[in-house]
């Protein structure tokens, strides 16, 4: 191997681990700041753009970079539908969680552990309701109406990252906080665990050729998420996972192919282009079924 070549390799997996533990340590200085969610958003901006730049510098696949028509789309359902939901309910926990929760309601929660282990238990609570959401919205047509949007992107980066319906934002949002608000996380860890959904979910979608080796095995990354966006039905309906694949792993749906995942990604079943037609769209008389019929 040629120094060139060792060098490539070592960015290719280093990238990625480099860019969380960066936003993980940034995050935890934005933490103590009086205006935290402003930074928050401040930060995420910042990884949005690195990793805009990235996939012009060093694109998994090139045919992905050109506009698809679906900027404007993509950024409207991440400000006002995905944006708007997430900042809802990031209002309505801090403050409902901080009144709602009496000592004796968190009384079950672990406060005595370190912090990194209370965020992971945290990441593990939260992942078991993300996961069954996400399960939900692939096998039951009426929610896979909703998610649908979501999927209908031809290519993936990080402009896509936001684009869901806010049915869909809101029916996983309803199925994976409870479980943490019933154990009395304290609001910390609700923070970190939105925090650190926040910038693996804009990892996922990111168009940049990395490599991922064991991280694959537990987080959610590019690699897999590629897969989840297959339009074959074995290979797409697997993955399921938002920050940690250990319930993929469980229950059988994980899925690591060792071949090159398609380029041509998408539903089988129409779309309209606009942003107001597609909110709309779910709601529609010509209901098709969930993608397990329509596809390969
Ligand atoms: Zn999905």
């Amino acid at each position: 191997m040629t120094l060139r070549n060792a060098v490539s390799t070592a960015i290719a997996y280093g990238l990625w681990p480099a860019i969380f533990a960066s936003c993980i340590a940034l995050n935890a200085q934005v933490m103590q700041q009086e205006y935290a969610f402003l930074w928050f958003n401040l930060l995420y901006l910042g990884l949005a753009l690195t990793l805009f730049t990235l996939e012009h510098l060093k694109p998994f696949e090139r045919s992905w970079l050109p506009n698809d028509g679906q900027i404007l789309t993509d950024l409207s359902h991440t400000f006002f539908n995905k944006g708007a939901v997430q900042v809802l309910v990031a209002v309505g926990t801090v403050y409902g969680a901080a009144e709602a929760l009496s000592p004796e309601a968190s009384a079950i929660w672990p406060t005595q552990w370190p912090l990194w282990a209370q965020i992971i238990l945290g990441l593990v609570i939260a992942e078991a309701g993300l996961y069954a959401a996400h399960r939900i919205a692939h096998e039951w047509a009426p929610l896979w109406r909703f998610h649908a949007i979501h999927h209908s992107t031809r290519r993936l980066t990080v402009i896509n990252t936001g684009r869901f319906h806010f049915v869909d934002t809101a029916a996983s949002i309803i199925l994976s906080q409870p479980l943490l608000f019933l154990i009395g996380a304290p609001v910390e860890i609700f923070k970190w665990v939105s925090a650190i959904t926040a910038f693996i979910g804009i990892l996922t979608h990111c168009n940049v050729d990395m490599r991922f080796g064991w991280l694959s095995l537990v987080f959610n990354t590019p690699e897999l998420h590629r897969w989840h966006h297959s339009k074959k039905l074995e290979e797409g309906n697997r993955n399921y996972g938002e920050n940690l694949v250990i319930f993929d792993q469980i229950f059988g749906t994980y899925f690591r192919g060792d071949y090159r995942p398609p380029q041509d990604i998408g539903i089988h079943e129409p779309m309209p282009d606009g942003f107001l037609a597609q909110c709309i769209h779910p709601f529609r008389k010509e209901k098709r079924g969930p993608e397990m019929s329509g596809a390969d």
